[in-house]
């Protein structure tokens, strides 16, 4: 396992429920992986060295969890090397990596979208807004980074001297490389909701829609963050709505994909607005969410291992993947100035007696071990090759979002209950959370 969030060690626990998985390393993981897993301190980007260890390791299968390592072409790298590895290649990841791209690929396979323009620098971006070739004065756009920027990359701006604003604000909020290129897009009206996808380069299994929650305070207030919180339900998209982004969506895409010359194997994420004239792309991520990731992955019953097998084999038609019915809920516990600069370091108090609650998982993103025996989220500071091992010394908060409280149960209420219940067990200094995950969360809302 490649990674060291709330989604991978979600991920991680999938593939602990297979009984095919011997051994299970992760580079970098975090102190909760750290009890299901061998953590190793390995960078995502260091694609080289996943591979190295691999190779040494005689690892049967990797699993990538971000954005990171398949943007820099580490299913390339392994497959090159033969190593098995679950994830798109390079030039499929691009539909994450490049917004641009993204647009031109729906614009020829006419996957809807909302209307866009490229501009191949930020003054160009203004110059089209100013002459009025993008938008007009009172209408909202939507102005985005073309590459990677960790969710930081979006402006929804509500006017044309908002947006010329943003243009002027990328690089210094995205850095120069992500902001080379702006794409200005129609701001579209609707109900949020994601869909997810295993892909198998020709044949896909859907997973459960999920919602999630970026905004840091109840009722979708405040500034956006890495994702507060998540919700599955049936309620989430009609069986029609469902029908209607597979055939004007899912299908366009991955043939799209083959005749483009670059299959999509893996996890195929559609970020969508379901407006009046019915689904339309917002942005595809090409693999799991964090923390769309927990509430999903919580309610898969097949195996993991096999998912994966079926997917390399390109027989994923073969499997019926299943899940488990009702619903799921996971809620973000996030540290005292987070989205900004979190305070880190405060002992958590709780998580045993949380963990023992039915039907509830919980799942770490920034935690470490006080005295430092185990690697933090982020710590890119350890060289030394030795797997983090297990340790007494109190649980403390190592980053912004520090742990995903994830409960199934029969219904969104059920699970939301459950979650909460868990989630009152638990505390530290400063610890924040919304209390409003799921409210409104259905199709009818
Ligand atoms: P993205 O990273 O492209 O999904 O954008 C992040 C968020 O910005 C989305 O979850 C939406 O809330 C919002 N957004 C992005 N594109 C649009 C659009 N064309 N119209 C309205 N909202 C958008």
């Amino acid at each position: 396992m490649v990674g060291s969030g709330g989604r991978e060690h979600a991920i991680c626990d999938a593939f602990r429920r297979s009984r095919q998985v011997k051994r299970l390393f992760c580079a970098n993981g975090n102190a909760g992986i750290a009890s299901i897993a061998e953590c190793v301190p390995i960078r995502p980007d260091d694609v080289h060295a996943l591979a190295d260890f691999a190779a040494t390791n005689q690892i049967d299968l990797t699993f990538v969890g971000g954005e990171i390592s398949l943007a820099l072409g580490i299913v390339d790298e392994f497959e090159r090397r033969g190593l098995r590895i679950l994830g798109p290649k390079k030039e499929a990841a691009e539909l994450e990596s490049s917004k641009a791209f993204a647009k031109d690929f729906m614009a020829r396979y006419e996957v809807p979208t909302a209307k866009y323009a490229v501009a191949h620098s930020a003054g160009f971006a203004q110059l089209m807004l100013e002459s009025g070739d993008f938008g007009n004065e009172s209408t909202p756009v939507v102005v985005k980074a073309d590459g990677l920027a960790a969710g930081k990359g979006v402006v929804v701006a509500r006017n044309r001297a908002e947006a010329i604003a943003a243009c002027s604000d990328m690089e210094s909020l995205v850095g120069s490389a992500a902001a080379q290129k702006i794409v200005l897009e129609e701001c579209l009206v609707g109900r949020e909701v994601s869909l997810l996808a295993f892909v198998d380069g020709e044949h896909f299994a859907l997973m459960p829609a999920v919602r999630d929650h970026k905004r840091i305070g109840e009722g979708d207030t405040g500034p956006n963050t890495g994702g507060m919180g998540t919700v599955t339900d049936a309620s989430l998209l009609s069986p029609e709505e469902m029908q209607a982004i597979v055939d004007t969506i899912i299908h366009p895409t991955i043939h799209g994909c083959v005749r483009d010359g670059f299959p999509f194997r893996g996890i195929l994420f559609l970020g969508l607005m379901m407006t009046a004239a019915g689904p339309q792309v917002l942005e595809y991520n090409v693999r799991f969410g964090d923390p769309e990731a927990q509430a999903v992955l919580v309610r898969l019953n097949t195996d993991l291992v096999d998912i994966c097998a079926a997917i390399l084999a390109g027989r994923l038609n073969e499997l019926d993947v299943q899940w488990q019915p009702g619903s799921s809920a996971c809620v973000v516990l996030a540290a005292e100035g987070y989205p900004g600069k979190p305070r880190t370091g405060d002992v958590i108090s709780g998580l045993e007696k949380a963990a023992t609650h039915d039907a509830v998982k919980i799942f770490h993103s920034g935690t470490s071990f006080q005295n430092g025996e185990r690697g933090t989220v982020n710590d890119e500071s350890n060289s030394s090759n030795t797997p983090l091992t297990t340790h007494v010394s109190p649980l403390v908060t190592a980053g912004g979002r520090v742990l995903g409280v994830t409960a199934t149960g029969n219904d969104l209420s059920s699970a939301l209950d459950r979650a909460y219940k868990a989630v009152s067990e638990i505390g530290w200094p400063g610890m924040q959370f919304r209390r409003d995950i799921g409210k409104s969360a259905s199709a009818a809302a």
